[in-house]
Order: structure tokens, then C-alpha cells, then sequence
């Protein structure tokens, strides 16, 4: 209807500037008024094709029916009472689901939170107390959180830490096993080389926690090489360190499966989840063997807001939704769809130097072609560019250098087709 960001947009945009925090960072300045299916329509009537799911969260679509309806019964009925006064059943229900979804037949329990970073926060606090060691391992191009403790175990400086020290401490960053710009290292091998790191500069006896994205989110959706995950895993189960799956952005069906380690049959001991998991109420949860999560004395878990009704309630309509629709199956018809149309794109385009992720989180990294030096500045061109045609797309990657897709697994696949020929578009435009 008009460019973009249209007129109102763009005024309130600048009312945003006088009043919001300028370390608030927008992507896209186009504000908007309702959304769902993956459109999103702004205050200037224009329609944007939603590939970015708000960063991995509305995987049921914006104003799922489900969603909406539990949350309206909710709200009426009540809004809070702190679960740690007086309890309600919607948190049991959620518990009792995770216990259900999440990899693993052993006896689970759960605590919900708020965020993510607040999950990953506890799931740290659960092992350190129950092994009683404090040292925490994460990975090169990590992500957990921009919180105090999950600062020190995100990698990136930029803009994630720079400046916001000092850190937590007893925490150590060992390689990951990333194909493209590992060549030659397997997983086997990938794995060894990290263990052996933890095992000389930590000390195996000392280490609490291995934390891991079992696909990268922020860090470029780095699929780690078959054989990495299941080998960290099993070394952490022979010393007796707590192996913790992140799926705070893979979970949920957004890999085409319920979580991403269930692919490769990877039973973590503690599993952090929040994005997909509540339709965009915020819900985070830390799903865990019972022993480890009764390990903590009681009252020494919790938070005033933590598995809020309204939020377990948005969780319970979500993973109906889930369940209903197949999402996990939607997930992977979108991976062929877009790994198929972004295949032809790098055919004719060698600034795509790789094509990974799996199921509705795909990306591409983007490089000087034939080598794999990062071209960040692409990357940004192209993400303005699909902006400019109404494509939400977002970037990501240590290097700045990657696109990445995340599309309401509720897509339709003419949408979803829509957005790849603009995509393929920006591509025939700015990388020739
Ligand atoms: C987003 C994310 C977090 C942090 O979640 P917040 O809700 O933003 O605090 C942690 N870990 C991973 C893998 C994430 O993608």
C-alpha cells in the first residue's frame, strides 16, 4: 500500500526514539496492528510476509484460535496468584506435558519461568547444587541469554556483552563442531577435540554443566556434524556432569521434530525451553531428570511471575495446536520447500557458501565467493532489501554473515513461496 515503512509507521518510529531506550534495537521499523498465518499487517495497511516468527516464538501463527480462546478464559477467571502461594492447575498441566514431549522415558519434573535466560539462569543454579561442582562449559557461537550469568556463556561480544562486564565467573568456552568452516573435523573428532580442552584447562572433576544449543540459534543455526551431540553426552553421563540441551529456539516442533535432539536420540539431563512453547505469552521452563530437580532444598527455585496462568495457559492451547496440526510434519514440508528454492538461488549465486539448519529454521551463510571469508555486508543488503518488498527476514551468525529463516510453521506454502521469490529477487539484485 505504500513503501516501507509507511507514514504512520514512520511517526511512530520517531515518538519511539524520544521514549525508548536507544540499547532497544529495532530491525524493522514498521509497527503493527494484528497478525497471523505469517502476515503481518501494519498501521499503514500494509500486508508483510513473516519469516522471522518474532524470533522463533509464534510457531502456531500470532492469534492462534487456541491460543487466543485459553488465554480469554484465563484472563477472566483470574490473572496471577504466584504459584509458590496459592497454586493452579494450568502449571501442573504444563509440567505434565514437558514431562511427556521432552527426549527421554525417565521420571521428569519442571519449574517455569519467564524468559529464556531466566530458565538457563535456573537450569545452571539445579546443577551446580545438585553435583555440588561450579564450573560451566559452553561452546564457540553460543547463545544462552543476555542475563549476568548467560552473558558469560554467550560467545558473541558484539552487541551482546560489549561493555556490560564484568562477568560471571566459572565459565569456560571450548570449540563447536560447525561443517562449514570445519572441514575435515567429523563429529567423533569435533567431540574429542572439546572434551580434551575441558578435561586440560577445567578439569573434568570440576565441571557442573556442558550447556549446548543442539542447533545454534544466534550463532547462525551451526548444525553440529552427526556423531557431536550423542559423544558430548555420553562423556558427560560417564563423569557425572550434567549435560544441558538449550532448545530455547529449536524446540517446539521448529526442527520437525518435538525437540532437536530427539533426531539423533540425545537424552539431555536438564532441557531449557521457552520461545515456540507458549504462542507468544512469555514461558520458559526447565525440564529435568527428578532426582536433579528435587536435588534443590525447597523455596530455593522460583520467581514472583514464573509459569504465570495466562502464559501456562497459552502453552496448553499451543501444544494442543501442536499436536492437532502436525506442526512437527509442517516444519519439515517447509525445510524442503525452502532448502529446494534456496539450493537454485546458490546455483547461480556462489556468495551462498552454505545451506543448513533443518525443518522451519533454515538459513544461509553468505561469503566472498569461493572462499569462506564472511560477507556481512551482503547479508545486511539483502535483509533491507526483502524489508523493502515486505519480507520480514532476520540475520545472525558471529560474522553478521548469515540469513536465517524462521517461518510460523502455520505458513501456507504459496506464502511461504511468496517470500522465497523475494528473497530470490534481493539475491539476483545485490549479489551479481
Ligand atoms: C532466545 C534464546 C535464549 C534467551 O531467551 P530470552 O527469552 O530472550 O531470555 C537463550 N537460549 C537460546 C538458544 C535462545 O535462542
Amino acid at each position: 500500500m505504500t513503501e516501507l515503512p509507511g507514514p504512520k509507521s514512520r511517526e511512530l518510529f520517531a515518538r519511539r526514539n524520544s521514549v525508548v531506550s536507544a540499547g532497544v534495537s529495532t530491525a524493522f521499523p514498521v509497527f503493527i496492528e494484528r497478525a497471523g498465518g505469517g502476515v503481518l499487517v501494519d498501521v499503514d495497511g500494509n500486508s508483510l510476509i513473516d519469516l522471522g516468527s518474532g524470533i522463533a516464538v509464534t510457531s502456531v501463527g500470532n492469534a492462534s484460535p487456541k491460543v487466543v480462546q485459553a488465554v480469554s478464559e484465563q484472563v477472566a477467571a483470574f490473572t496471577h496468584t504466584c504459584f509458590m502461594v496459592t497454586p493452579y492447575e494450568g502449571y501442573v498441566q504444563v509440567c505434565e506435558q514437558l514431562a511427556e514431549l521432552t527426549p527421554g522415558d525417565h521420571a521428569k519434573k519442571s519449574a517455569l519461568f519467564n524468559s529464556g535466560s531466566e530458565a538457563v539462569e535456573n537450569a545452571v543454579k539445579i546443577a551446580r547444587h545438585a553435583t555440588g561442582r561450579t564450573a560451566v562449559v559452553a561452546f564457540d557461537h553460543a547463545y544462552h541469554g543476555r542475563t549476568n550469568l548467560t552473558m558469560a556463556l554467550t560467545a558473541k561480544n558484539m552487541p551482546y556483552k560489549h561493555k556490560f562486564g564484568p562477568f560471571a565467573s566459572d565459565i569456560y568456552r571450548v570449540p563447536t563442531s560447525y561443517p562449514f568452516r570445519d572441514a575435515g573435523v567429523d563429529g567423533a573428532a569435533a567431540a574429542a577435540r572439546a572434551i580434551s580442552q575441558i578435561a586440560v584447562q577445567v578439569g573434568t572433576e570440576n565441571v557442573a554443566a556442558v550447556i549446548i544449543e543442539p542447533i545454534q540459534g544466534e550463532g547462525g543455526f551451526v548444525v553440529p556434524a552427526a556423531g557431536f551431540l550423542p559423544a558430548v553426552a555420553d562423556w558427560c553421563k560417564a563423569n557425572g556432569i550434567v549435560f544441558i540441551a538449550d532448545e530455547i529456539q529449536t524446540g517446539f516442533c521448529r526442527t520437525g521434530d518435538w525437540f532437536a535432539c530427539d533426531r539423533e536420540g540425545v537424552v539431555p539431563d536438564l532441557i531449557t525451553t521457552a520461545k515456540g512453547i507458549a504462542g507468544g505469552l512469555p514461558l520458559a521452563a526447565v525440564t529435568g531428570r527428578a532426582e536433579l530437580m528435587d536435588a534443590v532444598h525447597a523455596g530455593g527455585l522460583g520467581g514472583t511471575y514464573g509459569g504465570n496462568p495466562v502464559a501456562c495457559a497459552a502453552a496448553l492451547g499451543t501444544i494442543a495446536t501442536m499436536r492437532e496440526l502436525d506442526l512437527a510434519g509442517a516444519a519439515r514440508a517447509i525445510e524442503e520447500t525452502m532448502t529446494t528454492r534456496l539450493r537454485a538461488i546458490a546455483s547461480r549465486h556462489p556468495a551462498i557458501g552454505d545451506i543448513r539448519g533443518r525443518g522451519a529454521m533454515i538459513a544461509v551463510e553468505l561469503v566472498k565467493p569461493g572462499t569462506t571469508e564472511p560477507d556481512a555486508a551482503l547479508t545486511g543488503a539483502i535483509a533491507k532489501a526483502c524489508h523493502a518488498q515486505g519480507v520480514v527476514v532476520l540475520t545472525a551468525g558471529s560474522y553478521g554473515n548469515v540469513l536465517r529463516f524462521l517461518p510460523p510453521l502455520v505458513i501456507g506454502q504459496d506464502l511461504l513461496n511468496e517470500g522465497l521469490d523475494v528473497i530470490e529477487a534481493a539475491f539476483d539484485q545485490l549479489a551479481a
